[in-house]
C-alpha cells in the first residue's frame, strides 16, 4: 500500500492528513530550536507556549470562561472512570450514572468498587440500541454527579440534547465525540475525553472542568489521582505526555481553520447522513443498530441481514482502501467511524461501495 487509504478505524483513528504533514516537517527542528519537541523539557518555553496555546485554543473552540480550567491526565478515559468517584463521590454523595454501553458502564462499575455508584437510567435492555431519555433518568438530588457518556463508540449511539439535572453536577465522558459540533460545554461540570479519536493520539485526556470542582478532591488521595494536583500545577507537576499535547494542539489548530466546530458539525451531519441513507434505502439488506433518534454522527453501526456476507463486505472494503469496518466483538456487524478529520469523500466512497455490494448480493 503506498497511498493513504481511509481509515474507519475507532481509535486510535484517522488524523488530518495537514497535522501529521505538519508534526513531520517539524519533527528534527520544533521552531528553530535545533530539536524535536519530542526531546524538549516541559519546563522549557517552547514547550510552555504550545501547552499554553492548546489550553487557550480548547476554551475558545468551547467558548468556556475563566471559571473552567483545561487539565491533561494520562492513563486513558478507563483510568478517568476511577478517578472521577475517588476526587468527587462519597457514600453520602454517590455519583449517579446513566448506563449506555460498555464504556459508561465500566465507569459506573469503578465507582460501585469505591462503594459510591448509583444508576440513573439504563438502556442495557434492548441492547442498548439507544440513550436514555429525561423523562427516564432518576436523578437523586443528593447525586455528586450525574454521569453520562456522550457518544457510545461501540453501540454507534449519542445523545441529541444534553439532560437537564435540576442542579446535580454533569459530568460527561465525551472520548468519542468532544469538539465534533457546537455544544452546550458550559452546562457541564467536568468534561473528559480520551484525545485519539477526534483529537490526536492515544496517550492523554483531556479534561476540562469546573475551577471550584477541581479543587475539592480529597487531600488523603495520592499526589498523582488527584485533579487538584494538575489544577494546582498547570498538568505540569510531573512530565506530561508532551508530543500527545502537542499533536492535540495542532488538531484543534485544524478544527479553527477549517471553520470551528460550527463547520465540523455540518461535515460530521452530512457524512453520517450519507452512510445512514444508504441503510434505510437497502430494503433491509443493512440493518442499523441504533434506533433513528439516537443514531450517532460519529460512529455509524450496521449489519447485513445475511450475517455471512459480513467477511466478504470487510474484505471487499479492505480491497478498496476502506479499512477498519469491522464492528466490536460485543454487537458484531460493521462500524464505520467518521470522526472530524474523516473527509466527505472517504464517506463517499464507503457510501458508493456500499450501494455496488448490495447490488451484487441482493
Ligand atoms: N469512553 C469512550 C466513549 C470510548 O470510546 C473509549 C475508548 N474507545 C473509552 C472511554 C476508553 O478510553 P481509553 O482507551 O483511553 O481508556
Amino acid at each position: 500500500m503506498n497511498e493513504r487509504i481511509y481509515n474507519f478505524n475507532p481509535g486510535p483513528a484517522i488524523l488530518p492528513e495537514d497535522v501529521l504533514k505538519e508534526a513531520q516537517r517539524e519533527l528534527l527542528n520544533f521552531h528553530g530550536t535545533g530539536m524535536s519537541i519530542l526531546e524538549i523539557s516541559h519546563r522549557d518555553p517552547a514547550y510552555d507556549a504550545v501547552h499554553q496555546q492548546v489550553k487557550a485554543d480548547i476554551k475558545e473552540l468551547m467558548s468556556l470562561g475563566d471559571d473552567y480550567e483545561v487539565v491533561f491526565t494520562a492513563g486513558g478515559a478507563s483510568q478517568s472512570f476511577a478517578l472521577i468517584p475517588l476526587n468527587f463521590a462519597s457514600a453520602e454523595h454517590p455519583g449517579t450514572y446513566a448506563l449506555s454501553g460498555s464504556f459508561s458502564e465500566k465507569a459506573y462499575e469503578e465507582a460501585v468498587r469505591l462503594g459510591v455508584g448509583t444508576v440513573a437510567a439504563s438502556t442495557k435492555e434492548g441492547g442498548y440500541v439507544r440513550v436514555p431519555t429525561q423523562e427516564e433518568m432518576r436523578i437523586d438530588p443528593n447525586a455528586a454527579y450525574l454521569h453520562i457518556c456522550l457518544n457510545n463508540t461501540i453501540y454507534g449511539t449519542e445523545y441529541h440534547n444534553t439532560p437537564k439535572t435540576n442542579g446535580v453536577p454533569l459530568f460527561a465522558d465525551m472520548s468519542s465525540d468532544i469538539l465534533s459540533r457546537p455544544w452546550d460545554f458550559g452546562s457541564y461540570d467536568f468534561i473528559y475525553a480520551g484525545v485519539q479519536k477526534n483529537l490526536g493520539p492515544a496517550g492523554v485526556v483531556l479534561n476540562v472542568a469546573k475551577k471550584s470542582l477541581l479543587e475539592k478532591s480529597p487531600a488523603e488521595l495520592p499526589t498523582m489521582l488527584r485533579y487538584s494536583t494538575f489544577l494546582k500545577n498547570d498538568s505540569l507537576y510531573n512530565t506530561p505526555p508532551v508530543f500527545a499535547i502537542y499533536l492535540v494542539g495542532l488538531t484543534v489548530r485544524w478544527i479553527k481553520e477549517h471553520g470551528g466546530l460550527s463547520a465540523m458539525g455540518e461535515s460530521n451531519a452530512k457524512k453520517a447522513a450519507l452512510l445512514y441513507d444508504v441503510i434505510d434505502s437497502s430494503d433491509g439488506f443493512y440493518q442499523g443498530h441504533a434506533e433513528k433518534g439516537s443514531r450517532s454522527r460519529m460512529n455509524v453501526t450496521f449489519r447485513l441481514s445475511r450475517e455471512s456476507l459480513t467477511a466478504d463486505f470487510v474484505a471487499a472494503a479492505k480491497a478498496q482502501g476502506l479499512s477498519g469496518i469491522k464492528g466490536h466483538r460485543s454487537v458484531g456487524g460493521m462500524r464505520a467511524s467518521i470522526y472530524n478529520a474523516m473527509p466527505l469523500a472517504g464517506v463517499e466512497k464507503l457510501a458508493a461501495f456500499m450501494d455496488d455490494f448490495r447490488k451484487k448480493n441482493r
